[in-house]
């Protein structure tokens, strides 16, 4: 990146037309005119570097996966209409039937369900570890293991995996190594610094980080983004233009955001650490994380999300819900408005408790995304809510 990262979110900007704009306009074409048959043949040919069909490309999704390859220091990348579909064109692009993915096992529900539903359908397997059996990855590890797949932190139990630890294992087994950065936002934390190929985001959740729209991306080594790209541009999982005109929008102000919910996050965490209907605190920038270290070796600022388990189990997490006032119950997360959400009682609820446990979901966690309202608005509501929940 040439300059810094917030000049390069407002600066790095699409060609002005003739109308001299100072904002990118929103392109609504679903295909470009060509001058003669000579230019349409060397277009389709890839002679030259242009828009034909906004399947393929568009003024709007350049721009914005522009700035997330520069943010995060990839190659390239491609934009998708969400971050489901970022994750599943990316592995159904890069697997042949047969292959082998070794996984965390605290993923993103859906992510879960491709591994353990979908990706069987083509004879691709998933083997899982835990956040704290780094250790057992090697065991995993087949001859047909193609793929090492992780989220940091990890969702909602805000578990931190070692960035660094886990790209040496794929650089020895030569895997293609696969990070979903979604919790971090590049601003956070860049994965390829410390070997991943490719990152993925849900731009759904801080980098819109207003509620509005739904996105993805992948970025990465240009080699596997142009297989991505290829499956994309034929299977047409294309972000629309104008969601990737919202977030470029967005991405201008993702620094300021981010600096202010992981200011507000710090002083929720450091709140709840002091109360005493809360058993245990996960933040990652708090000294009692029990990843604290490698925390802050990869990560500038511990994020927006704070996890902690209310002491009562279930039907405080339930009680705790039903006593908030101000902040949303929700599923999104990310966004300008505090969120709190129950796992165990709700997306998680399906579970046996046995499950929850593998990923890390105890009967009392409460997940709290953390927002940009005034920090000492939010503690009240969740203190009253604490108080209340008893
Ligand atoms: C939300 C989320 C996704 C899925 O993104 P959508 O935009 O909802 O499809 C994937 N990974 C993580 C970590 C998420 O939080």
């Amino acid at each position: 990146m040439s300059k810094h990262f917030e000049t390069e979110a407002i600066r790095n900007q699409t060609e002005r037309t003739q109308f001299s704009e100072h904002s990118t306009p929103l392109y609504l074409t679903s295909s470009f005119v060509f001058d003669d048959a000579e230019d349409m043949r060397a277009s389709f040919a890839e002679e030259k570097e242009r828009n034909l069909y906004s399947r393929f490309t568009n003024p709007n999704t350049t721009e914005f996966v522009d700035k997330i390859v520069q943010m995060e220091g990839a190659e390239a990348g491609y934009a998708f209409a969400t971050g489901m579909s970022a994750i599943f064109s990316s592995f159904a692009a890069l697997l042949n039937a047969g292959d082998h993915i070794v996984s965390c096992r605290s993923v993103f529900g859906s992510t879960h369900s491709m591994f353990t539903k979908y990706l069987p359908k083509w004879n691709i397997e998933t083997s899982y570890f835990k956040v704290d059996e780094v250790d057992l990855i090697e065991r995993l590890i087949q001859p047909n293991t193609k793929v090492l797949y992780i989220e940091t932190p990890t969702n909602p139990g805000v578990d931190i995996l070692d960035l660094e630890l886990i790209g040496k294992i794929c650089k020895k087994h030569n895997l293609i190594y696969i990070v979903d950065n979604c919790f971090a936002t590049p601003y956070i934390q860049q994965p390829i610094k410390f070997g991943a190929d490719l990152v993925i985001h849900s731009a759904t959740k801080l980098i819109d980080g207003q509620g509005r729209v739904l996105g993805g991306v992948t970025v990465g080594r240009a080699d596997l983004m142009r297989e991505i790209y290829l499956f994309a541009r034929n299977t047409g999982p294309a972000m629309s233009p104008f969601n990737a005109w919202v977030l470029s929008k967005s991405l201008e102000t993702l620094s300021i955001r981010v600096e202010k919910h992981c200011e507000n996050a710090l002083k929720v965490a450091e709140f709840l650490e002091e109360n005493e209907n809360v058993e245990f605190v996960k933040y990652p920038f708090l000294k009692s994380h029990p990843q604290y270290e490698i925390a802050k070796k990869q990560m500038s600022l511990g994020g927006n999300i704070v996890a902690f388990e209310i002491k009562g189990g279930i039907n405080a997490g339930r009680r705790f819900l039903d006593a908030i006032k101000m902040c949303s119950l929700s599923a999104n997360l990310g966004d300008t408005r505090t969120i709190v959400t129950h796992p165990s009682s709700t997306t998680h609820g399906r579970l046996s408790a046995e499950d929850r446990l593998q990923v890390g979901i105890t009967d009392g966690l409460v997940r709290i995304s953390v927002g940009l309202e005034n920090a000492n608005d939010i503690i009240v509501d969740v203190k009253q809510a604490l108080n209340n929940s008893k």
